[in-house]
């Protein structure tokens, strides 16, 4: 069987560092607060408890519990989520920030882990760090933890 990864990578001028296309740099800023609290907890919904699962999952193994536990994870609403996934401020004060997948760009369990995994870093970085150096030192530090070994996350598949 072929391996995930090398299909993934077999892009001739595929560029070197992770991601690059997984998320533009994101011109959303934190909403400013208006309305009542209720009003904004809606507009940031509320997570997917597989996602979800998988983010503390992340965060237990490959970042030893770093990654705040008050993050929204959740599939995007149809139109919400130009790209693959992002990662923004919540705009409730419950919550810290909310990452959003784009189910229509992620058809495999194998990319919306690698998705998941990538955005935990713009976690992690809060956000200060647009696919730079800091981000690529991270994702260096997922890797030698493991998190993209076969079988990291889902039995038998490698993420890349
Ligand atoms: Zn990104």
């Amino acid at each position: 069987m072929q391996n995930i990864s090398s299909t993934i990578h077999n892009q001739p001028n595929a560029p070197k560092s992770v991601g690059l296309f997984l998320c533009h740099k994101s011109a959303r800023k934190r909403a400013s607060a208006v309305g009542p609290e209720g009003y904004e907890m809606r507009q940031d919904g509320k997570s997917d408890k597989s996602l979800k699962r998988y983010y503390e999952i992340i965060n237990k193994k490959f970042y030893f519990g770093e990654l705040p536990s008050n993050v929204i994870v959740r599939w995007a609403e149809p139109g919400e989520e130009p790209d693959i996934a992002s990662t923004d401020w919540a705009k409730n004060k419950r919550h810290s920030y909310v990452i959003l997948l784009n189910r229509e760009k992620v058809p495999t369990r194998s990319i919306k882990l690698s998705s998941l995994l990538h955005e935990t870093i713009h976690v992690v970085t809060q956000k200060n760090d647009d696919h730079g150096e800091v981000f690529s030192e991270w994702h260096q530090k997922l890797m030698d933890r493991g998190a993209f070994k076969k079988g990291a996350l889902i039995r038998g598949i490698t993420l890349f």
